[in-house]
């Protein structure tokens, strides 16, 4: 693969990075690596397009990337080093936008891939945005709130060169949320001397925050899910549904599903999680989960592990916890006939292999989680013009975008006969590539 790009920056990442051993060894370190996993995507998608070499290598890397190592005071007054990265994937479409990652397992070629995946995510849905996504190598429930502040603070003053609202638009994803893009947002206006309340999304709703955005990702799940089904067969009333991640996006994509009348017969969270066979109370999990931090004891319910849950014998599998879930070692077992991806990556390469050839149905990550983004955007939109909309008009423009990227997804999929996700990222690319021509190359 590495003859057709030469030159560049990352030569030799893209060596180590070269598509079949990614593809071949995902069992092992390379394979486990997301920026691997998305280069791998990206070169099945762009095969089924006529792109010039010069623009394929300019979307395989990041256009800027930004490491910061900063101090914060801790509360027994020591001084610790924290590290983070900020890294804009591509900026043709307009600003960069894409989540804040607080885990102490973040590294920089996870942000890489999280921010490709976000500028195929706002292309697909046709926002006007890039990709970008930051991180801080740290976990969250280990700091106090005082010290979480003082980090984010930091962190937001040492990535404020490359955000704004018309550069670069941070929101949540895994271990920050609303009170998290609250302390950004203050700091970047405490430095410019107003409100700024654009330059993040996600944030409280008494600061300049969109109804519906708390619940956008796990809404669009349900949405998509919903409309796969259709597609795949399978009847709404006898749908067994497992969830796997029981955070912000899983545990709203559980009680939609619900409330459509599917049974959610599993859940888990990190530790693990509950099972029954008539189906769970999703409200009262949530409760549960929310009162003690994990699912052990949920009342009437037995306990099941992470990895029981994948295998589990189930019509419908929403994977919302976290990248790299189902991979060649375990896509044999899974059952269920279809997947929708609430979390970014949760399928390598491999596994896509194993489960197409198995006739199981993925809804691509970078259509079923789009919620959460589109959303971002309404609330950016919102910010800018200072007049703010009805939960009721954002749920139902969240519900026609999804509906209308979906079937988009779904008609290129039967044009190229491909699986969702190549779809979804030919659709996606195309459009950037196009964006790209049309600017033309500077200078
Ligand atoms: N972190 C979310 C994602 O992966 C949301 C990003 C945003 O709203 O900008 O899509």
């Amino acid at each position: 693969m590495t003859e057709e790009h030469p030159s560049g920056p990352y030569l030799d990442e893209a060596r180590r990075f070269s598509v079949s051993r990614a593809l071949a060894q995902d069992q092992g370190p390379l394979g486990d690596n997301p920026y691997a996993m998305a280069l791998a995507q990206f070169e099945k998608a762009i095969s089924h397009l006529k792109l010039k070499s010069g623009v394929i290598d300019t979307l395989r890397y990041p256009k800027r990337e930004l490491s910061v190592a900063f101090p914060v005071v801790m509360d027994n007054n020591e001084i610790r080093i924290f590290r983070g990265y900020r890294v804009h994937h591509s900026t043709v479409k307009g600003p960069t936008k894409g989540g804040i990652r607080y885990a102490p397992s973040v590294t920089l070629d996870e942000i890489r891939a999280l921010a490709m995946w976000m500028t195929w995510k706002c292309a697909l849905m046709n926002l006007p945005y890039g990709g970008a996504k930051g991180g801080v190598l740290v976990d969250p429930k280990k700091l106090s709130m005082r010290e979480l502040e003082r980090l984010t603070r930091r962190y937001a003053t040492e990535i404020s060169i490359m955000m704004g609202p018309e550069s670069d638009i941070p929101a949540p994803d895994m271990g920050t949320n609303a009170q998290v893009m609250a302390w950004i947002m203050d700091t970047y206006s405490m430095h410019k001397g107003f409100s700024i309340p654009a330059v993040v999304t996600g944030k409280p709703i008494e600061i300049g925050g969109s109804l519906g955005r708390g619940e956008a990702t796990g809404r669009g799940v349900a949405v998509t899910m919903r409309e796969a089904m259709c597609i795949r067969g399978i009847s709404p009333d006898q749908a067994r549904v497992a969830v796997q991640g029981f955070g912000n996006v899983g545990s709203v994509a559980a009680l939609q599903a619900h409330e459509m009348g599917l049974k959610v017969v599993a859940a888990t969270c990190s530790t693990g999680g509950a099972i029954k066979e008539d189906g769970l109370d999703v409200k009262a999990l949530m409760l549960h989960y929310d009162a003690a931090g994990n699912m052990k004891d949920f009342p009437e319910a037995d306990f099941i592990t992470n990895e029981e849950l994948l295998a589990l014998d189930c019509d419908v599998l929403i994977l919302a916890a976290l990248e790299n879930q189902v991979t060649a070692r375990n896509a044999d077992g899974v059952k269920a006939k279809m997947i929708a991806e609430g979390a970014n990556g949760p399928t390598t390469p491999s596994a896509d292999e194993i489960l197409k050839e198995r006739g199981v149905l993925i809804v691509p990550d970078i259509l079923c989680n789009a919620g959460g983004v589109t959303v971002s955007y309404l609330e950016w939109v919102q910010d800018l013009q200072s007049f703010f909309w009805s939960e009721d008009e954002i749920n139902r423009t969240l519900e026609n975008l999804m509906l209308k990227a979906f079937q988009s997804v779904k008609d290129c999929s039967a044009e190229h006969k491909v699986p969702m996700r190549e779809a979804a990222q030919i659709l996606a690319i195309q459009r950037i590539s196009d964006a790209i021509m049309i600017r033309g190359i500077y200078p």
